[in-house]
């Protein structure tokens, strides 16, 4: 070891090894200079137990006798510690070889510490190697993929190191590990499983121990203990060992939707609880059976279904992935008997560590669909990122429309099944290593998976599946599942790309059957504008960011400027002007767009006033009014207050509220849409006809003017062309005799304007007559205009 871990801010306290900081900046600079070396990620098993039974002072004691024994191996090496007892040794260019000498001298030499200090139990370590320039040329994914390599440890029974190593053109690691012989014979294996359970007062810590050494007995590649909600008709993987390279499942529930569980322990009982699939296939499994086997990788295993006294149910399963085997009656018979322990002690268990596994599961996992939490699939995303490194990743988040009027209209217990339903067939997609899965809230589902050689194509036809799934299973119920997709880049943020997958969703138009969005560059624009603006709002008022632009109004008849609308624009110095469309949706979800009326009918009323002071003949102007205003308490006040403050005759002015504010909150609507009638001001309903209004609604609109929205000119097929012009004359005939004025809006071209005379509609707003301009030009042009007669 190198004796230069001199300098002080340097060095940890207690072991005066190098910090962590330290240690990962000579990381570095071996990367800077292309120097081979291994990064080894290392700690004391189960020191925190060893710290209850002997003291903090001796685990201390433990703790510094690392940087002992570090100190005399004799590679150029580095130590650092990370955190409590965790530590990573830096090794420059030792092979393979060399390294797990260093492990095994390590190991030994705790050995010899606890021999001489007389502990019950000999301390042991666990190891995680990830290699340079192997395993990549990354700092956080060297220490990452060392981590990954511990973790493996010490989810297979610690006291052991593993390597993690990238195979040959695949991006996919695996990780080998210490297969020291450990057989034993078979009553010495049953003994010490006694002992374990008689020594370890928690089976927390047994249980793990007697399944690795099982699985090292029997050469299984996976050893589970599943319980079994009948209920719930789900399987929850409360322990299980894998060898190298099988992804686990240990503390999650299993990918299988609650028919294949029923299934499953359906033939259980029929085989009184025990399953055996061995290499001549002389056991008793069923087709269904050994198609859900195979398609898990299993090449033989035994299965038991054990009760316990309190009428819990467990699957225990040993398997065998990587060779077909067959079974001995005296190995079925030993395996019987340790499944026995293993209930048993989970029994015990029932009375020690029970309430902390259930607040656990309660984090983790959702009661319903028992897919993770949202605070858990963020974790699990992480992994999933740091494990894959170079693979690129999708965020997909999905909701169901109106998903409350299916609870009200089928009952919640319908709705209930549908969303298990559902969590199920997107379980079975995304589990594993190549993705996860969530219920965030209510009926929102996220997920994230890995994008394959197919690109985004594949990732849309994955989703359009999914969602034919689940609306075949529910034909009569008409489920809309709108989702959002989010390309991954490298460093965001898995939050912020949750955040943006949900934007994209929210984006989805209204379409008949499904809504699939994908985030993109204009998205990200918007989200931006909104960011902005929720941040500087008052401030962009304060400064005279919004523009009022005046679009003219014309009577036809009479070929004269009768009036203008004022629209709103965001001009922020040195930024593009941004449309209204591109912010007044927002600010009426966020509650802010009454403060942007006010204002614009602040400047509005200026104007006029500035006329009426200078002898300009004034005309109307029509101000836009959102929902949110009509139902905010006192705004009918403000609205007089600042009429009043700058003397404008009530005649002057118009409002306009789109037809779509009358679907909600009638009552409220109506009664302030009277009182401004009452007032003397101009009342209009804008965009009629481009949603819910039908012309039976009309006798009752308390308004003076309808305006037709622009959508009416917008052109269909050819040949229908008669047949929209017989409906329009037709509304406009109806409306007309109705009483109401009547404004069409959105006339580009000398022919609409025509039709709309002779239809006896003689109002027009459009591009035709000027786009929406500034005060100025609008007063040049007024007057001109005005002077000269119109067109
Ligand atoms: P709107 O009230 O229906 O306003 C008419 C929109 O149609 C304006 O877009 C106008 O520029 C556009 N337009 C006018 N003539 C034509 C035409 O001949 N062809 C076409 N294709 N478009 C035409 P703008 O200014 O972008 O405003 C969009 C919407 O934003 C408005 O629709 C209104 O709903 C809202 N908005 C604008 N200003 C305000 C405001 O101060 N307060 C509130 N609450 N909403 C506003
Ligand atoms: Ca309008
Ligand atoms: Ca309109």
């Amino acid at each position: 070891m190198k004796d230069e871990l001199v300098s002080q801010e340097e060095t940890d306290v207690i072991t005066g090894l190098y910090s962590k900081a330290a240690i990962l900046n000579k990381l570095n600079d071996f990367l800077q200079e292309n120097i081979e070396c291994s990064i080894i990620v290392s700690d004391i098993d189960d020191l925190e137990d060893f710290c209850n039974n002997y003291g903090k002072l001796y685990g201390e004691f433990a703790i510094s006798y690392f940087s002992d024994i570090v100190k005399n191996i004799e590679y150029e090496c580095y130590v650092g510690r990370i955190v409590n007892d965790r530590f990573i040794i830096l090794i420059k260019s030792a092979d393979h070889e060399e390294i797990i000498g260093i492990i095994k001298y390590i190991q030994k030499q705790y050995i010899i510490f606890s021999r001489n200090n007389e502990l019950e139990k000999n301390l042991t370590l666990s190891f995680g190697v990830a290699r340079y320039p192997k395993c990549g040329d990354n700092i956080d994914i060297l220490v990452e993929k060392a981590n990954a390599a511990f973790r493996h440890v010490k989810r297979s029974g610690k006291n052991n190191y593993a390597f993690y190593i990238e195979t040959e053109g695949e991006n996919q690691g695996y990780l080998e590990d210490n297969s020291e012989n450990l057989h034993i014979t078979n009553e010495e294996l049953l003994t010490m499983i006694k002992e374990a359970m008689n020594e370890t007062k928690s089976s927390d810590k047994a249980i793990p121990f007697i399944l690795y050494r099982v699985a090292k007995q029997f050469d299984l590649d996976k050893v589970s203990v599943i319980e079994y909600d009948i209920k719930a008709k789900s399987l929850y993987c409360q322990y299980q060992w894998t060898a190298a390279g099988i992804p686990s499942e240990k503390r999650q529930y299993l990918p299988y939707s609650k028919t294949a569980v029923q299934h499953l322990m359906d033939e259980l009982d029929i085989n009184g609880g025990k399953i055996i699939f061995d290499y001549m296939e002389k056991g008793e499994t069923s087709d269904i059976f050994r198609f859900h086997l195979n398609q898990r990788g299993v090449k033989s295993a035994i299965h038991y279904k054990i009760s316990n006294d309190n009428n819990i149910y467990y699957c225990l399963k040993y398997e065998s992935h990587s060779k077909r085997r067959d079974w001995t009656p005296q190995e079925e018979k030993l395996l019987f008997n340790i499944s026995i322990y293993i209930v048993k002690a989970l029994c015990s268990k029932m009375t020690d560590g029970r309430t902390d596994e259930i607040t656990d599961r309660l984090l983790n996992y959702d009661r319903l669909t028992k897919l993770f939490t949202l605070q858990r699939f963020i974790q699990e995303a992480h992994i999933l990122r740091a494990e894959h490194p170079k693979e690129q990743f999708i965020l997909a988040y999905c909701d169901f429309r109106n998903f409350k009027y299916i609870n009200e209209s089928f009952g919640y217990a319908r709705g209930d099944n549908i969303l298990s339903e559902f969590a199920g067939i997107l379980r079975e997609i995304h589990s594993g290593e190549t993705g996860c899965v969530c219920r965030a809230m209510n009926d929102c589902f996220i997920s994230m998976i890995m994008m394959k050689d197919g690109g985004i194509e594949e990732v849309s036809q994955i989703y359009y599946t999914v969602t034919n799934k689940i609306r075949e299973l529910n034909k009569e119920v008409n489920l809309i599942l709108d989702t959002g997709i989010y390309i991954l880049n490298k460093d965001d943020d898995i939050s912020v790309g949750i955040d943006n997958a949900n934007y994209a969703r929210r984006a989805v138009k209204e379409t008949p059957n499904t809504g699939f969005r994908i985030f993109d560059d204009k998205m990200l624009e918007q989200l931006n504008i909104e960011s902005l603006m929720l941040n500087s709002l008052d401030e962009a008022i304060k400064n005279g960011e919004f523009k009022v632009y005046y679009q003219p109004k014309v009577m036809l008849s009479e070929r004269k400027i009768k009036g203008a609308e004022a629209l709103v624009r965001w001009q922020k110095e040195g930024c593009d002007m941004v449309y209204p469309d591109q912010f007044i949706p927002f600010c009426e979800n966020n509650g802010s767009i009454g403060k942007i009326d006010y204002y614009v009918l602040e400047n509005v009323c200026k104007t006029i006033r500035r006329w009426l002071d200078n002898d300009i003949a004034p005309v109307c102007i029509s101000v836009n009014l959102s929902r949110n205003d009509c139902i905010e308490e006192g705004f009918f006040d403000k609205i007089l207050y600042v009429v009043e403050k700058y003397h404008i005759p009530h005649r002057y002015l118009e409002f306009e509220i789109t037809e779509s504010a009358f679907v909600e909150n009638t009552d409220i609507l109506n009664s302030f849409v009277r009182r401004l009638l009452d007032t003397g001001f101009e009342v209009s309903i804008d965009d009629f006809g481009s949603g819910y209004s039908s012309l039976n609604l009309l006798p009752d609109m308390p308004v003076s003017i309808i305006k037709l929205d622009r959508e009416f000119w917008k052109s269909g097929k050819p040949e229908n062309a008669g047949k929209r012009k017989f409906l329009l004359r037709k509304v406009i005939e109806t409306i007309k005799l109705l009483d109401f004025k009547i404004i069409c809006e959105g006339i580009e071209y000398p022919e609409q304007a025509d039709s709309c005379l002779e239809m006896g509609c003689d109002m027009v707003q459009g591009y035709l007559f000027g786009k929406p301009m500034p005060i100025e030009e609008f007063e040049k042009y007024n007057i001109t205009k005005y002077e000269r007669g119109m067109v």
